[in-house]
């Protein structure tokens, strides 16, 4: 997936996960909308970031510094042991601070794995225990195969329109509502 279908699938898929929990918790007289179900779990903010922090980390690790001996973005934070060390980070700040950020990143995290359908990749997704070698892929050909498959796969195309339509509904509710800078600054959305 690239980066609308990570961002907005991600939030599509926490918007009804959050919007069900709270249509179970509240009389329909206090129902609130899906995206202030969702803000009033987690700040949305970190869930986009955590949908993209596999490729944030890794890209300019195997893509750019380390290209030499990676040759590969999708290595460290692509694997379960980075999703597994975020969420036992989490879980120490939620029971120290009552503080959700360092898990909803681990969530996003967690969906972008799904997304990659890392385990088409098992070597990387439970590395180190099935070697410590990260497999090395043609980088050259990388962002060409990218473009292909968003104009020739239809899942990938599908993908990315989803998650287009997500990011835009966003965009358009923070815009009617006047709280793209309260949103960008805090995380709030009324
Ligand atoms: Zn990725």
């Amino acid at each position: 997936m690239l980066f609308f279908g990570h961002v907005g699938i991600t939030l599509g898929a926490g918007t009804l996960l959050a919007g069900l929990a709270g249509s179970a918790k509240d009389s329909p007289r206090a129902r609130v909308s899906w995206w202030g179900s969702l803000a009033g779990y987690v700040d949305i903010r970190f869930l986009m970031f955590g949908s993209l922090l596999p490729d944030i980390v890794d890209k300019p690790i195997g893509h750019f510094i380390f290209r030499d001996t990676f040759n590969n973005g999708r290595i460290f934070a692509h694997t379960l042991l980075f999703f597994l060390l975020l969420s036992a980070a989490g879980f120490f700040l939620y029971r120290r601070r009552h503080s959700v950020w360092m898990l909803t990143l681990a969530a996003g995290t967690l969906a972008h794995l799904a997304l990659d359908a890392m385990w088409y990749i098992p070597a990387t997704l439970f590395w180190p225990l099935m070697g410590f070698e990260f497999e090395k892929i043609d980088l050259e050909s990388w962002l060409p195969g990218l473009l292909q498959a968003l104009v020739s796969d239809p899942v990938v195309f599908a993908g990315e329109m989803v998650g287009l339509a997500v990011v835009l509904w966003l965009g358009l509710v923070l815009f009617r509502r006047k709280k793209i800078g309260v949103f960008i600054r805090s995380g709030k959305m009324s």
